[in-house]
Order: C-alpha cells, then structure tokens, then sequence
C-alpha cells in the first residue's frame, strides 16, 4: 500500500494507493479525478508537476502552479525550466493560465493560488 496526497484540486486528499493482483484501489479521494490520479502515480509513467513562479511583486515573491494534468515523467524536469523562465507581472486568479500547452503538451500551466488575486 502506498500513500500519496492528490494534487489535482486544493483539497490535497491524503490517498491509500494498493495493487493487488494487477487490480489498483484507491481510498481516500473525494472525487472520480483523485481516483485516476492515484492510479497514475502507481504506475509512475506520468505525474502532475507541481511548482513555484518567479512573479515582480514584493509582496508575493513566488507564486504555486501547477500543470492540469500528469505529464510524462521524463519531460517534467523542462516543464520546470519553462516554469522558472516566468515572470508574473499582472494579478492572476486560482486557474488562470500561466503557460499554454507547454512542450507542446495536452495540458496548461495554470495559477494554484489565490495570493495575486488581490494584489
Ligand atoms: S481526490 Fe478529488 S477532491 Fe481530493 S484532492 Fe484529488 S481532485 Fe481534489
């Protein structure tokens, strides 16, 4: 049994991840999307990248994103470089997209903050 905590959404679900006989379960997750993410973290092909962007305010220094879905393993590290190249220079809410299909992915990296919503 694994545990992990689910990235997909605010709530950081705490998940019990097993595999038995080929057969993954997930508990803990309070939605269908903490389901399959826990199952994609225990097949450890893709992951959701989660990390912080550079912004020009004083007040808020750095900013939490993350990418809307897992990516594969091996092309985390250049999302992350892609991520660092930014620099946020207008209030952004929770959500908001930060960087559009990166590497050419099916996903975005978008705002997981509420902390330039109001600057
Ligand atoms: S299990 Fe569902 S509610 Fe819980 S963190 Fe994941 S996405 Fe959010």
């Amino acid at each position: 049994m694994v545990q992990m905590q689910c990235s997909v959404c605010k709530n950081h679900c705490s998940l019990e991840v097993e595999e038995n006989d080929g057969i993954i379960t997930v508990r803990g997750n309070r939605c269908a999307r903490g389901d399959w993410f826990g199952r994609e973290e225990l097949r450890g092909e893709r992951k959701i990248v989660t990390h912080r962007a550079a912004t020009v305010f004083e007040s808020v220094p750095t900013v939490s994103v993350k990418t809307t879905g897992p990516i594969p393993k091996e092309l985390v590290f250049r999302v992350i470089r892609a991520i660092r190249k930014q620099k946020i220079d207008r209030p952004m809410k929770r959500g908001e997209v930060l960087i559009h299909c990166p590497l050419d992915l099916p996903t975005d990296v978008v705002i997981d903050s509420d902390e330039l919503e109001n600057l």
